[in-house]
């Protein structure tokens, strides 16, 4: 059974607050609305998610940390983006995005398409996904009632009607280098029942030189 998204801690607001934010994310959840060019996992990644969900919270407690990806199993969608509508293509900028709202992964097909790639854009959506979140209410507006306010170490500014994101490369690269500390841990963590061959490494570097994850 799919688990509910994580729902925020509220504190302090009116019930009208609580009522907002409960719909901001719930209708999202009942939603995904690029599932008609969604393209099943192959019995291949689905080893690779399990794998990585599995493997995340042990590897983040080397650190101290308590967070469980687990919640993200069947919330991990791979888009054929050659099949997304005009309208929808800004909704999938970068190679993978993680969507708060309904908490969902959303992978392009046409970027994700080896198994390291797959691996790697897995591993860094993950992490973003157990990140830090706060949000702001704005009471008394149907616009923008809920304003996304922290995102890992992303700072949320509307100027003007505009989202702005401050320290957002400082969030992406710490999750890449996260990342990048994962493979090293499930690299001498055999337990971890992943395993990187050399080829894979050596790709994952080009891939890295490459890199044009979500921004
Ligand atoms: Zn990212």
């Amino acid at each position: 059974m799919e688990e509910l998204p994580k729902t925020p801690e509220l504190i302090g607001g009116s019930d009208k607050t609580r009522e907002q934010v409960d719909s901001y994310f719930r209708d999202e959840y009942a939603e995904n609305d690029l599932n008609y060019a969604e393209i099943p996992l192959s019995p291949e990644q689905q080893d690779i998610v399990r794998a990585v969900i599995e493997a995340i919270p042990e590897f983040l407690k080397t650190y101290g940390v308590e967070a469980d990806p687990k919640a993200m199993l069947d919330r991990i969608h791979m888009i054929d983006d050659s099949k997304l509508a005009e309208e929808d293509v800004r909704k999938l900028p970068g190679s993978a995005v993680h969507r708060k709202r309904g908490n969902r992964i959303y992978l392009k097909g046409s970027e994700a398409n080896t198994s390291v790639r797959f691996f790697y854009a897995v591993c860094h959506e993950l992490l973003h996904s157990i990140s830090f979140d706060s949000f702001t209410i704005n009471e008394g507006r149907m616009e923008r009632a809920v304003l996304e306010r922290r995102s890992g170490l992303g700072v949320l500014v509307e100027d003007q009607n505009r989202l702005d994101t401050y320290f957002d490369d400082i969030n992406e690269a710490v999750t890449d280098r996260l990342t990048e500390l994962f493979v090293q841990y499930v690299d001498q963590n055999p337990e971890a029942g992943i395993t990187i061959t050399k080829s894979d490494g050596f790709a994952t570097a080009a891939y890295y030189a490459s890199s044009t994850y979500e921004k």
